[in-house]
């Protein structure tokens, strides 16, 4: 069941009638008040949350909900601006749609925020297989279409944390801590420099990606690809 948290009535009709049209069950809310009470009697699969609500910050809401519930979190953003959606990112959200989206798009991303669901809490994965591309994080092997692939330590970090939240966007600074924790000496630029290592290595072309997407301003988002080995 999918759980709309969103004050304007159109738009609420307008994705009730695009989900349940992909066979989605749907309830509503039009307020945070009500959206949280939703949360805790419905227990939905994936939240979609407009940051715009009339009774609280839609920032502070992600942020207590992440304190109780692992529920994804897509938010709804009317306006374009990249500091909002990095925040909202970094407070707890799993991604991000910009009003007006497409039905295509809004169905692809419920996708991917129900197989993170469905993945969580299940046991590590210690073998990922996206689109030919093999991570073996035990053994600290990568193989791209058969072929070993050669990452230094930093580049294998960086490569396993987009990976492991394959599908999700990541913003600079998530990866940043991840990956160096709080000594990054180089920030923006060292975590620009090593993707760029490693999409030369995979052949990924950051025009054309198959693995690595740029998410200008925000972060990076690798590809979805299918099951796990
Ligand atoms: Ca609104």
């Amino acid at each position: 069941m999918i759980l709309i948290i969103e004050d304007e009535v159109q738009v609420r009709r307008l994705l009730r009638r695009s989900l349940e049209a992909l066979g989605h069950a749907v309830s509503e809310a039009e307020d945070a008040r009500s959206g949280r009470q939703a949360i805790l009697h419905l227990r939905p699969d994936v939240i979609l949350l407009d940051l715009g609500l009339p009774d609280e910050d839609g920032q502070d809401l992600i942020r207590s909900i992440r304190e109780w519930c692992e529920i994804p979190i897509i938010v709804l953003s009317a306006r374009d601006q990249e500091t909002e959606k990095v925040q909202a990112l970094e407070s707890g959200a799993d991604d991000y749609l910009t009003k007006p989206f497409s039905p295509i798009e809004l169905s692809a991303r419920i996708k991917v925020a129900l197989r993170h669901a469905a993945r969580t809490g299940t046991t590590g994965e210690p073998v990922y297989e996206v689109e030919g591309l093999t991570v073996d994080l035990a053994a600290r092997r990568v193989t791209l279409d058969g072929a070993d692939v050669h990452l230094t330590p930093i580049e294998f970090k960086l490569l396993s944390t987009m990976i492991r939240h394959r599908g999700k966007v990541l913003t600079h600074n998530q990866l940043i801590r991840d990956v160096w924790g709080r000594h990054a000496p180089d920030g923006n630029q060292g975590l620009r420099i090593h993707t760029q290592h490693i999409r030369e290595k995979l052949g990924d072309d950051p025009l054309s990606p198959r693995f690595i997407f740029t998410e200008p301003g925000i972060g990076y988002r690798f590809a979805a690809g299918g099951g796990e080995a």
